[in-house]
């Protein structure tokens, strides 16, 4: 601050410009911050659950059962489908259905 009021108004309007920059940019820094942990915590825990079963925590193993991949628990024997795979099961229909031949297998 000076004793003349023009420079006064120039440095007021030179602070207030820095402030919103600096706003700006913290508030930018925040969100990729924020961003960046919402990918390493999805990536973790993808990394922690994934091929575990549900249900016990145990290794699941990708099998073939009639046609399609599914996923069986190593240890409860759990059965398990992804979305794919759910949606061939919803779609076949008849007696070569998978249904069909899933209730063949329990005859
Ligand atoms: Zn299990």
């Amino acid at each position: 601050m000076t004793d003349h009021p023009l420079e006064n108004t120039l440095a007021a309007g030179e602070e207030e410009y820095f402030f919103e920059h600096n706003r700006a940019l913290i508030e930018r820094k925040r969100k990729e911050l924020e961003a960046q942990r919402a990918r390493l915590e999805a990536e973790h825990r993808k990394n922690t659950h994934w091929m575990k079963c549900p249900k016990c925590g145990h290794d699941l193993k990708e099998i073939e059962l009639l046609g399609i991949l599914v996923d069986q628990c190593t240890s409860c024997s759990g059965v398990y489908f992804d979305r794919p795979e759910i949606e061939i099961l919803i779609e076949s229909q008849g007696p070569k259905g998978f249904l069909s031949g899933l209730s063949r297998l329990f005859t």
